[in-house]
């Protein structure tokens, strides 16, 4: 089945979330005044549970997604994470990853190689120890992320994507040394602007570094040239070092929207699809789940949804939009 939205998109890349909780408050994610000690996460009886996420998966499946990433909050807070890899290691024709802030990677690469995930996205905002503990404001080192990139690396992960938001004024004299780090390394690190996601990240447009000043600060360092696109909704524009140590991508949802390839869908935690990062609202899911539906009711209802689906939201962003209602983007992943 080739399920197609209202923009004759088809349904290709579905995020799920396995978890509302993370281990770390980044400022442009999840920030500590909101989501402090007394900040109510879901509950565990409101999370889907294993067998229900790979009933979903396996609809968006027949449906047509041929990508699967696992995102959070933080995923590898989720208890058991790896049955669910497994579980999920076993549906055809997907291609199964995960994106971390690496916190516990170190200990559970292998664990998660083994049980069959196929690659690995970690979000590293800074080489500098003091930037990046106050990124991820709980004072989290960086050698540790940096042990987890090794670990995963030493057991087969490769490329692992990095991804790295940059904020002016933040972090935005760290992207050089970001790329001198891992070019030749085989890994590939992914710049993203910053978004305007949810509504508690303070996001101004001042603060967004656009993708074509990266690509320049970097290629001002070490030449590159644009590559083309691998596939239709590929998220980050790839640019390859000149002297062939390697690539990078941009992703700039902000200066060069890219809604009109856009493919994803996103599960939240709790068992609601959102068909854009910057919805208000999703769709329930799980009480269908949980009334019993069989494959074919959650294959109407799915389809239903894609076919109604019409977001454009970064092509459509405005000074208005960036402060409506949005979802925040821990709760539904990146
Ligand atoms: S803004 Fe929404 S529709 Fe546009 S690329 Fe992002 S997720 Fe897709």
């Amino acid at each position: 089945m080739n399920v197609l939205d209202t923009l004759a998109r088809p349904v290709r890349d579905l995020r799920i979330s396995v978890t509302d909780r993370c281990n770390f408050r980044c400022s442009y994610c999840m920030p500590k005044s909101v989501f402090g000690r007394d900040y109510a996460f879901l509950p565990r009886a409101e999370l889907l549970t294993f067998e229900e996420i790979d009933r979903v998966a396996r609809a968006f499946a027949r449906a047509g997604a041929t990508k699967l990433r696992l995102t959070g909050g933080e995923p590898l807070l989720r208890r058991g994470i790896e049955d669910l890899v497994a579980m999920l290691a076993e549906i055809e024709r997907i291609d199964l990853t995960l994106t971390t802030n690496a916190a516990l990677l170190a200990d559970r690469a292998e664990a998660l190689k083994s049980a069959g995930l196929d690659r690995l996205n970690v979000s590293l905002d800074s080489l500098n120890d003091r930037t990046f503990r106050s990124m991820n404001d709980v004072d989290f080192p960086v050698d540790r992320v940096l042990e987890g990139i090794g670990a995963a690396t030493a057991v087969g992960f490769a490329p692992i994507k990095i991804n790295m938001v940059v904020k002016r004024g933040v972090n935005d004299g760290d992207v050089v040394e970001m790329a001198q780090r891992f070019r030749g390394s085989g890994h590939i690190v992914r710049f993203i602007e910053f978004m305007d996601v949810g509504t508690t990240n303070g996001w101004r447009l001042d603060d967004v570094v656009p993708a074509r000043e990266i690509v320049e600060l970097i290629s001002a360092a070490h030449p590159l040239e644009p590559i083309d696109p691998a596939y239709r909704g590929e998220v980050a524009q790839r640019w390859r070092y000149q002297d062939g140590s390697g690539e990078v991508g941009v992703i700039s949802s902000v200066t060069q929207p890219f809604c009109g390839d856009c493919t994803r869908a996103r599960v939240s935690a709790d068992g609601k699809i959102f068909t854009c990062l910057f919805s208000a609202t999703g769709h329930d899911i799980r009480s269908l789940l949980r009334e019993g539906a069989d494959d074919e009711a959650l294959d109407m209802a799915l389809t239903s949804i894609w076919q109604k689906r019409n977001d454009q939201y970064s092509e459509l962003r405005s000074a208005a939009t960036s402060s409506t209602a949005k979802v925040e983007m821990s709760y539904i992943g990146g």
